[in-house]
């Protein structure tokens, strides 16, 4: 069965599940060296069915209080940012976020950080957008500040699934938000599309895939439909109400997935991701291969100097933190054994795969025979058809994206 995305980079906690730490960067030296910086809108005017993301539906009330909250963990972030390569606005809908306000964030950014690499053209400055909430000033704005990447949440072009989804769009409101995105002069236009959803035919898919393809999208992201733990969606099914598709329609219809889109010049470059050569998305890059970033908002995640963290995940406690650095969740300190993992983890989803004489490295830090015993393995799945050797570098056969977890899982087991 295809694997959906390993790093869940936002995750919803009821209120009693976490326990709110100190800000690990409060521990660490301010470097001016980290590129990457991911900012979380925890509004939506709806929540989705299937969806396990932070995110509360908004009245409007906490749109400014939470500016001001975000303005402020902004200006604490500053210190350790380089020039920044990379900027993802996600959620939640940030698109929900009333102009007034989005004009406000706009100006910090541009005031606590150096946008030049991406003024330049070198860097990407990427905005989550829901069909329904792409007005057209909004688009100018975000186009005049720098954004010049669009990931539009489309899912499926079919009522009867986004029903099922509860996703509240209407089909073709997806046609008019790229439209209105290029008009903008926002040229790199990402569709984010679910498969495998409950009933779905492969009729409906290629239905969905001639729909999206007909946007001529340079990026799309495509996973089967999870079933994340307290979802709506996930509760119908223990119910019966609904049923997950079958597994084997669920691997033809992403060997479709992946055919049609490579027809149309969209390559899979991460087992859920395809793009033209050149729009890969660099964001999501810097997380698959164990990059530093920063975050913002609540629910973020953040990565710098080993550290690991999630801001905390709940509107309320993020507003009355203060104006420093927000109450982390999930902190998790340097430990070399566990960022080599991770890197595996990730790296093995890549087309590009990961440098083995980087492994052999990381591993001889960690204990004498490590490295002999993560070859082992790796020759295990060489063998079996799913990883080969691309230079100094292994890399995913075709096959290989479908066991991506089994690879990764065999691997971490070395590790523990
Ligand atoms: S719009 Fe996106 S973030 Fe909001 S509830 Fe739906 S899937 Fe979740």
């Amino acid at each position: 069965m295809p694997d959906n995305i390993a790093i869940p980079i936002t995750g919803q906690s009821p209120d009693h599940a976490f326990v709110p730490h100190r800000h690990p960067l409060h521990g660490v030296s301010p470097s001016r060296s980290v590129r990457s910086l991911y900012i979380h809108i925890p509004f939506c005017f709806h929540k989705c069915h299937y969806c396990d993301f932070y995110s509360i539906v908004d009245s409007r009330d906490r749109q400014n209080a939470f500016t001001d909250r975000l303005i402020a963990e902004l200006a604490e972030l500053a210190p350790f940012a380089g020039p920044l390569e990379t900027v993802f606005v996600g959620g939640g809908t940030p698109t929900l976020l009333v102009p007034a306000c989005w004009d406000r964030l706009i100006r910090a950014i541009d005031g606590f950080f150096d946008l030049s690499p991406i003024r330049r053209g070198r860097g990407e400055w990427t905005v989550e957008c829901n069909p329904e909430t792409a007005e057209p000033d909004l688009l100018v704005l975000l186009a005049d500040a720098g954004v010049n990447r669009i990931s539009i949440g489309a899912q499926s072009f079919q009522p009867r699934l986004l029903k099922v989804l509860e996703r509240w769009h209407q089909p073709s409101s997806v046609a008019i938000a790229v439209e209105r995105a290029r008009r903008a002069g926002i040229e790199r236009i990402s569709l984010d599309l679910i498969f495998a959803i409950c009933t779905q035919t492969l009729e409906e898919l290629e239905s969905d895939l001639d729909e999206a393809l007909a946007l001529e999208p340079s990026h799309m992201s495509c996973y089967a439909l999870t079933y994340e733990p307290n979802t709506p969606l996930t509760r119908r099914v223990r119910m019966g109400q609904v049923s997950p598709v079958e597994e084997s329609l669920e691997v033809a219809m992403y060997e479709r997935v992946i055919e049609r889109l490579a027809e149309r010049g969209l390559d899979r470059y991460e087992v859920s991701n395809f793009a033209r050569q050149g729009h890969e998305c660099a964001h999501n890059l810097v997380y698959w291969r164990q990059e530093p970033w920063l975050c913002a908002g609540p629910s973020a995640s953040g990565h710098v100097a080993g550290w690991r963290w999630k801001d905390i995940p709940h509107l309320g406690r993020y507003l009355a933190s203060g104006d420093g650095l927000p109450p982390a969740i999930d902190v998790e300190e340097p430990d070399s054994a566990r960022a080599l993992g991770e890197r595996l983890m990730t790296g093995l989803r890549l087309r590009e795969g990961v440098p083995w004489c980087e492994v052999e490295d990381a591993a001889r830090t960690i204990a004498p025979d490590l490295s002999a015993h993560l070859a082992r393995v790796r020759e295990k799945w060489i063998d079996q058809g799913c990883l080969q050797r691309a230079g100094d570098r292994v890399v995913p056969t075709p096959s290989g994206f479908l066991f991506a977890d089994a690879i990764a899982r065999d691997l971490l087991a070395v590790l523990c």
